[in-house]
Protein backbone atom coordinates (compact mmCIF):
# COMPACT_ATOMS: atom_id res chain seq x y z
CA UNK A 1 0.00 0.00 0.00
CA UNK A 2 1.35 3.36 -0.97
CA UNK A 3 0.31 6.39 1.61
CA UNK A 4 -0.47 8.89 -1.25
CA UNK A 5 -3.30 6.17 -1.96
CA UNK A 6 -5.20 7.68 0.95
CA UNK A 7 -3.99 11.41 1.14
CA UNK A 8 -6.68 14.20 1.61
CA UNK A 9 -6.93 16.46 -1.35
CA UNK A 10 -3.48 18.40 -1.91
CA UNK A 11 -5.83 21.37 -1.74
CA UNK A 12 -7.44 20.60 2.00
CA UNK A 13 -7.54 23.92 4.04
CA UNK A 14 -7.64 23.12 7.78
CA UNK A 15 -7.91 27.56 8.33
CA UNK A 16 -10.41 27.73 5.68
CA UNK A 17 -12.70 24.76 6.78
CA UNK A 18 -12.17 26.38 10.15
CA UNK A 19 -13.47 29.92 9.35
CA UNK A 20 -16.57 28.07 7.51
CA UNK A 21 -17.86 26.15 10.08
CA UNK A 22 -16.86 28.63 13.20
CA UNK A 23 -19.35 31.06 11.67
CA UNK A 24 -22.32 28.49 12.05
CA UNK A 25 -22.09 27.58 16.10
CA UNK A 26 -22.79 30.01 18.83
CA UNK A 27 -20.06 32.11 20.67
CA UNK A 28 -18.59 30.28 23.26
CA UNK A 29 -21.25 27.39 23.31
CA UNK A 30 -18.50 25.03 25.19
CA UNK A 31 -19.33 27.27 28.19
CA UNK A 32 -23.08 25.92 28.24
CA UNK A 33 -23.31 22.26 27.09
CA UNK A 34 -21.87 19.48 27.84
CA UNK A 35 -19.91 17.21 25.30
CA UNK A 36 -23.43 14.72 25.41
CA UNK A 37 -25.37 17.72 23.95
CA UNK A 38 -22.63 19.28 21.13
CA UNK A 39 -23.84 18.94 17.71
CA UNK A 40 -21.88 16.93 15.20
CA UNK A 41 -20.49 20.47 14.09
CA UNK A 42 -19.37 21.68 17.54
CA UNK A 43 -18.00 18.45 18.07
CA UNK A 44 -15.43 18.80 15.53
CA UNK A 45 -14.45 22.28 16.18
CA UNK A 46 -13.47 21.04 19.68
CA UNK A 47 -10.71 19.42 18.20
CA UNK A 48 -8.09 21.94 17.91
CA UNK A 49 -5.47 19.44 15.42
CA UNK A 50 -3.04 19.10 17.58
CA UNK A 51 -2.12 15.35 16.63
CA UNK A 52 -1.18 14.18 20.22
CA UNK A 53 -3.77 11.48 19.79
CA UNK A 54 -1.61 10.26 16.82
CA UNK A 55 1.55 9.41 18.83
CA UNK A 56 2.05 5.84 19.77
CA UNK A 57 1.84 4.83 23.77
CA UNK A 58 2.76 2.36 26.19
CA UNK A 59 0.71 1.49 29.13
CA UNK A 60 3.18 0.28 32.13
CA UNK A 61 1.86 -0.53 35.42
CA UNK A 62 -1.56 1.31 34.65
CA UNK A 63 0.24 4.38 33.96
CA UNK A 64 -0.03 5.54 29.79
CA UNK A 65 3.56 7.00 28.48
CA UNK A 66 3.50 8.63 25.60
CA UNK A 67 6.49 8.29 22.52
CA UNK A 68 7.45 10.35 19.98
CA UNK A 69 6.88 7.71 17.90
CA UNK A 70 3.81 9.41 15.51
CA UNK A 71 1.37 6.91 13.42
CA UNK A 72 3.40 6.66 10.10
CA UNK A 73 -0.01 8.49 8.57
CA UNK A 74 -0.02 11.74 10.56
CA UNK A 75 1.69 13.88 8.64
CA UNK A 76 4.07 15.73 10.73
CA UNK A 77 4.39 19.30 8.95
CA UNK A 78 0.42 19.61 8.71
CA UNK A 79 -0.58 17.32 11.82
CA UNK A 80 -3.17 16.19 9.38
CA UNK A 81 -3.68 12.23 9.33
CA UNK A 82 -3.02 11.63 5.59
CA UNK A 83 -5.95 8.94 5.41
CA UNK A 84 -8.68 10.24 7.77
CA UNK A 85 -11.99 9.21 5.91
CA UNK A 86 -10.60 5.63 6.03
CA UNK A 87 -8.55 5.62 9.03
CA UNK A 88 -10.46 2.91 10.85
CA UNK A 89 -9.84 0.92 8.17
CA UNK A 90 -6.53 1.09 7.37
CA UNK A 91 -5.35 1.07 11.11
CA UNK A 92 -7.23 -1.12 13.29
CA UNK A 93 -5.93 0.57 16.78
CA UNK A 94 -7.06 3.88 15.58
CA UNK A 95 -8.81 4.99 18.57
CA UNK A 96 -12.55 7.50 17.32
CA UNK A 97 -12.57 10.01 20.25
CA UNK A 98 -15.42 9.67 21.71
CA UNK A 99 -17.18 9.67 25.43
CA UNK A 100 -16.04 6.40 26.27
CA UNK A 101 -12.59 6.90 24.71
CA UNK A 102 -12.21 10.31 26.54
CA UNK A 103 -13.64 9.05 30.09
CA UNK A 104 -10.97 6.13 29.69
CA UNK A 105 -8.97 5.63 32.87
CA UNK A 106 -5.98 5.80 32.69
CA UNK A 107 -6.34 8.63 30.11
CA UNK A 108 -4.50 8.35 26.90
CA UNK A 109 -5.77 11.78 25.50
CA UNK A 110 -3.27 14.24 26.26
CA UNK A 111 -3.85 16.61 28.79
CA UNK A 112 -4.46 19.40 26.30
CA UNK A 113 -7.19 17.65 24.62
CA UNK A 114 -9.86 19.89 24.20
CA UNK A 115 -12.24 17.14 24.99
CA UNK A 116 -10.95 15.48 27.88
CA UNK A 117 -10.31 19.27 29.26
CA UNK A 118 -13.93 20.21 29.36
CA UNK A 119 -15.38 17.12 30.25
CA UNK A 120 -13.06 17.29 33.55
CA UNK A 121 -14.66 20.69 34.62
CA UNK A 122 -11.80 22.95 32.76
CA UNK A 123 -11.85 26.17 30.01
CA UNK A 124 -10.41 25.49 26.71
CA UNK A 125 -6.74 26.92 26.88
CA UNK A 126 -6.26 30.63 25.58
CA UNK A 127 -4.62 29.63 22.49
CA UNK A 128 -7.50 27.23 21.04
CA UNK A 129 -9.17 27.85 17.99
CA UNK A 130 -12.14 28.93 18.92
CA UNK A 131 -10.67 31.80 21.20
CA UNK A 132 -8.36 32.87 18.91
CA UNK A 133 -10.62 32.51 15.66
CA UNK A 134 -7.37 30.57 13.69
CA UNK A 135 -6.71 27.03 13.21
CA UNK A 136 -3.08 28.36 13.46
CA UNK A 137 -2.81 29.56 16.70
CA UNK A 138 -2.28 26.16 17.90
CA UNK A 139 0.77 25.09 16.08
CA UNK A 140 1.95 29.11 16.46
CA UNK A 141 1.79 28.52 20.03
CA UNK A 142 3.52 25.38 20.20
CA UNK A 143 0.82 23.41 21.06
CA UNK A 144 0.93 21.00 18.34
CA UNK A 145 3.28 18.49 17.33
CA UNK A 146 4.42 20.55 14.33
CA UNK A 147 7.90 21.38 14.78
CA UNK A 148 8.83 18.76 17.81
CA UNK A 149 11.15 16.08 17.29
CA UNK A 150 9.11 12.96 15.64
CA UNK A 151 9.60 10.08 14.52
CA UNK A 152 8.30 7.41 12.26
CA UNK A 153 6.79 4.28 13.93
CA UNK A 154 7.43 2.54 11.07
CA UNK A 155 11.38 3.35 11.90
CA UNK A 156 10.90 2.08 15.73
CA UNK A 157 12.20 -1.49 17.41
CA UNK A 158 11.16 -0.88 20.75
CA UNK A 159 9.15 2.02 22.02
CA UNK A 160 10.38 1.93 25.13
CA UNK A 161 13.33 3.98 23.96
CA UNK A 162 11.37 6.88 22.88
CA UNK A 163 9.00 7.62 25.61
CA UNK A 164 9.10 11.22 25.96
CA UNK A 165 7.76 13.40 28.96
CA UNK A 166 6.06 16.24 27.52
CA UNK A 167 4.68 18.56 29.80
CA UNK A 168 1.54 18.85 27.72
CA UNK A 169 0.95 15.34 27.80
S1 LIG B 1 -5.59 15.33 21.26
FE1 LIG B 1 -7.73 15.95 21.26
S2 LIG B 1 -7.68 18.05 20.49
FE2 LIG B 1 -5.70 17.11 19.92
S3 LIG B 1 -5.99 16.27 17.86
FE3 LIG B 1 -6.46 14.63 19.33
S4 LIG B 1 -8.69 14.74 19.64
FE4 LIG B 1 -8.06 16.68 18.72
S1 LIG C 1 -4.69 6.75 11.32
FE1 LIG C 1 -5.47 7.38 13.32
S2 LIG C 1 -3.61 7.49 14.63
FE2 LIG C 1 -2.93 7.46 12.49
S3 LIG C 1 -2.71 9.63 11.92
FE3 LIG C 1 -4.77 8.96 11.30
S4 LIG C 1 -6.09 9.54 13.04
FE4 LIG C 1 -3.95 9.54 13.79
Amino acid sequence: MNDDDFSLEPDFDPEERFQKYQQQVEPEFWKHKKLEEMSDLEWELLCDGCGKCCLNKLEIKGKIHFTNARCRFLNPATCLCKIYPYRFEVVPDCRDVNLAAIREKPRWLPKTCAYWLLDNGFDLPDWHPLKTGRAASVAESGNSLCNRPLVDETEVKDYEDYIVDWQDL
